[in-house]
């Protein structure tokens, strides 16, 4: 699979969104799954996915750190979609995590918080697919930027599908409005980009999107999606 991949990748660039997702399913049946934290991208997807293929996998790394917002999302996408979402968990609660980290460890560590609550419970759940499908984007951060349609994933070593990989922010919001996508009502209370509470704030006119994420601290990603190692950081 993996050198077939490299034989796809040119032609696979050229695919819409919903050429790409059907490929997907046809491919590789029940053994891939959409992963998403809910944001706008991953409404797009979700959508999308259901017009595609009615029975389509989704799954949600549930740090139970989320937003009462987002967990309202996740129970109207499982109304709307007729689904039930594939929910995974750390192998620490969040009070067993504090009696053997400490208080606050996402304000201390947030690499490791983050790979205790979302790198180890998603390295988990991919060990029982053979491909992924993720809503990320090119230009959400330099991390994501070459990020290709559909490619190897090395890191968890699984086929990785990004079937909007090249579409811009005003294109997903475009789709959300035309197709009355629901989405997260904090993207509405200048939450562009939405994770953790205790890790997410809303942002300013003029700053990044994801300004508002690990604010203080030179972290952008949780390293889901990151092929190089995490550099460790200063305490936030
Ligand atoms: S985003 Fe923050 S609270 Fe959530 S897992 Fe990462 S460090 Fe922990």
């Amino acid at each position: 699979m993996k050198n077939k991949i490299a034989e796809l990748q040119l032609t696979a660039e050229s695919w819409s969104p919903q050429q790409v997702l059907a490929w997907a399913f046809e491919t590789f049946g029940n053994d891939v799954a959409i992963s998403s934290a809910f944001g706008a991208e991953g409404m797009v997807l979700i959508d999308m996915a259901s017009r595609v293929r009615k029975d389509f996998r989704l799954f949600t790394i549930d740090t139970e750190f989320l937003f009462t917002e987002t967990y309202s999302l996740i129970d109207r996408i499982e109304q709307k979609y007729e689904i039930k979402i594939e929910r995974v968990f750390s192998l620490l609660s969040p009070e067993e995590q504090e009696r053997v980290h400490g208080t606050a460890l996402w304000a201390r560590d947030p690499d490791r918080c983050c790979n205790l609550r979302k790198v180890e419970p998603l390295r988990r759940k991919l060990s029982e697919l053979a491909a992924w499908i993720t809503s990320i984007r090119r230009d959400q951060t330099s991390f994501r930027k070459d990020a290709r349609k559909i490619e190897w994933d090395a890191k968890f070593g699984l086929v990785k599908v990004n079937p909007i990989a090249d579409w811009s922010s005003q294109q997903v919001w475009r789709y959300l409005h035309e197709h009355g996508v629901p989405y997260n009502s904090l993207h509405d209370q200048n939450y562009p980009s939405i994770g953790c509470t205790h890790c997410t704030r809303a942002v300013q006119p003029g700053e990044d999107p994801r300004a508002g994420r690990w604010p203080g601290t030179a972290k952008t990603e949780c390293g889901l999606h990151v092929i190089e190692p995490l550099q460790p950081l200063a305490d936030a």
